[in-house]
């Protein structure tokens, strides 16, 4: 495959990798895709921060929800895609992963939590919406499966929420900042799994190309960006990654 000697090629000529993720990379590894059509969210109305927020009713149904999706993130492990991007890391290139996955897959391939950046928050665990204090799913979901308990932050009595960004939240201020840091420092931008439809997935490779970086884009299926890449790979991620970097 010729791409793929490019990718290599290209791997060969960077020391400063920003990877960014979409729901395709997770796929692989039995996660869906649940903004897809035939995902979750085109068969069910999502639930929005306000609603959430107004109601404890809103609140019962989301943890309702989140148990019955539970099993889904609790079984998933790193594929070959995260671990080649584990493995860019440990190697000194990949300075850090831009996600919009909310499973926690690329922290558990090996990349340091502080080097990935989540846009939609994580749904492996639950904050503190008023002291961001973290709290794991375990002891909550088990107290809500007993007596319909809603959590509270024993701290400062806030409202306990999956850490993961609703529909109707903004976007988390941070992320957004150090995203856009990571794009403008790197020499090649690697967007694999996602679209590139929807700000700011959109926004992110077009402005480490503004920036004089390389894009790479690697996706089973075109996106809205492939006219402006530097090298464009439509295949499956974890088999074309893997071999890219050299791993197993
Ligand atoms: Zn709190």
């Amino acid at each position: 495959m010729e791409e793929l000697e490019k990718a290599v090629e290209v791997l060969r000529t960077v020391d400063r990798i920003t990877v960014y993720t979409g729901a395709g990379i997770s796929t692989e590894s039995g996660i869906p895709d649940f903004r897809s059509p035939g995902g979750i969210w085109s068969r069910m109305q999502p639930i929005y921060f306000q609603d959430f927020m107004a109601s404890e009713e809103m609140r019962r149904e989301s943890w309702r929800r989140k148990i019955a999706s539970d099993g889904t993130f609790a079984a998933a492990q790193p594929n070959r895609g995260h671990r080649a991007i584990a493995e860019l890391h440990r190697r000194g290139l990949c300075s850090s992963v831009i996600t919009q996955n909310v499973d926690g897959l690329h922290q558990a391939s090996g990349v340091p939590g502080d080097r990935v950046i989540e846009l939609h928050g994580n749904a492996t665990y639950a904050a503190c919406l008023d002291c961001e204090r973290r709290f794991e799913l375990d002891a909550i979901l088990a107290a809500f499966k007993a007596d319909d308990t809603l959590p509270v932050c024993d701290h400062c009595g806030g409202i306990v929420k999956t850490a993961t960004i609703s529909f109707g939240q903004s976007m988390p201020l941070e992320p957004m900042r150090r995203s856009e840091q990571e794009t403008l420092a790197c020499d090649l931008f690697l967007a694999t799994g996602s679209s590139l439809v929807v700000y700011p997935a959109a926004g992110f490779p077009a402005l480490a190309k503004q920036a004089g970086a390389k894009l790479v884009i690697l996706n089973r299926e075109p996106t809205d960006l492939d006219g402006i890449a530097d090298l464009v790979i439509h295949a499956d991620i974890g088999p074309t990654l893997g071999e890219a970097v050299g791993i197993d």
